[in-house]
């Protein structure tokens, strides 16, 4: 079996890795609907504690600096330390998750650990590497307590450094990796609704951004690992990316 068979197998068909120890809670639908998702005055806190001007501006040294002595929620005290996000600075694919695992937090990259093995064979089967042409970042930069799901404010809180980190790479296609990262798209919806398709990732008022971004979701490496079966959709959405951003270069 050659190399591209064996991820393709890997993908579609075998689940190889164990399910991690702690999983993911239910998010609460009914507290979410209850208020929006991208709450202008929580991200607006975040913002005013970082420095309105300071955020905005700021450079890839700043803005990581900024993260890493970021206090602006409570997910900070709970953590070992920030998870900011690598890869290419200038990449064409940037690849969003949603927020640090344990692994992540004691290792402070994103995507390490069995996901994160996962994610590099989804990237090697569409002729992609971390590091080169692609850049890998959590919506939120902090570990939550027992790996539970951020909560809207929190998510909010931290958005307008995801949304410096668009600005500052300018990439061509985003591709959001499970249900939370959608939150990219300013609401909330269920996982199966959102993929599939081609959306456009906007932004905030203040994110700065001249012109919208093409955003495919899909599965978290986690989920995938969890529920194998979806790998084949998983696939499916990869080569609607691979398809976009030849249309887009
Ligand atoms: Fe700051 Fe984001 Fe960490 Fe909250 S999760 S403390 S907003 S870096």
């Amino acid at each position: 079996m050659n190399r591209e068979e064996a991820i393709l197998r890997e993908l579609n068909l075998y689940p190889l890795w164990q399910q991690r120890a702690q999983t993911k809670p239910v998010y609460d639908q009914e507290a979410a609907a209850a208020q929006p998702i991208i709450e202008q005055e929580t991200s607006q806190s975040v913002m005013e504690k970082a420095g309105l001007q300071k955020l905005a501006s700021c450079n890839w040294p700043e803005l990581k600096t900024l993260v890493k002595n970021c206090t602006a929620c409570k997910l900070r005290a709970g953590c070992t330390q920030t998870v900011f996000g690598m890869g290419d600075v200038q990449a064409d694919w940037l690849f969003v998750g949603e927020w640090p695992d344990a692994d992540e937090d004691v290792q402070g990259e994103p995507f390490v650990g069995q996901s994160g093995k996962l994610l590099d064979n989804m990237l090697a089967a569409i002729k992609l590497k971390r590091g080169h042409n692609v850049y890998i970042t959590n919506i939120v930069k902090c570990y939550p307590p027992g790996n539970r799901m951020p909560e809207a404010n929190e998510i909010a809180q931290c958005m307008p450094y995801l949304e410096r980190q668009i600005q500052l790479i300018q990439p061509k296609l985003i591709v959001a990796l499970g249900e939370t990262a959608a939150f990219l798209l300013g609401y909330d919806a269920a996982l199966p609704d959102l993929r599939g398709k081609l959306h456009d990732y906007r932004g905030s008022p203040s994110s700065g951004l001249v012109k919208d971004i093409p955003l495919i979701i899909t599965y978290h490496p986690t989920d995938l690992l969890h529920t194998p079966l979806n790998k084949a959709k998983a696939w499916d959405d990869l080569c609607l990316a691979v398809a976009t951003m030849q249309r887009l270069v």
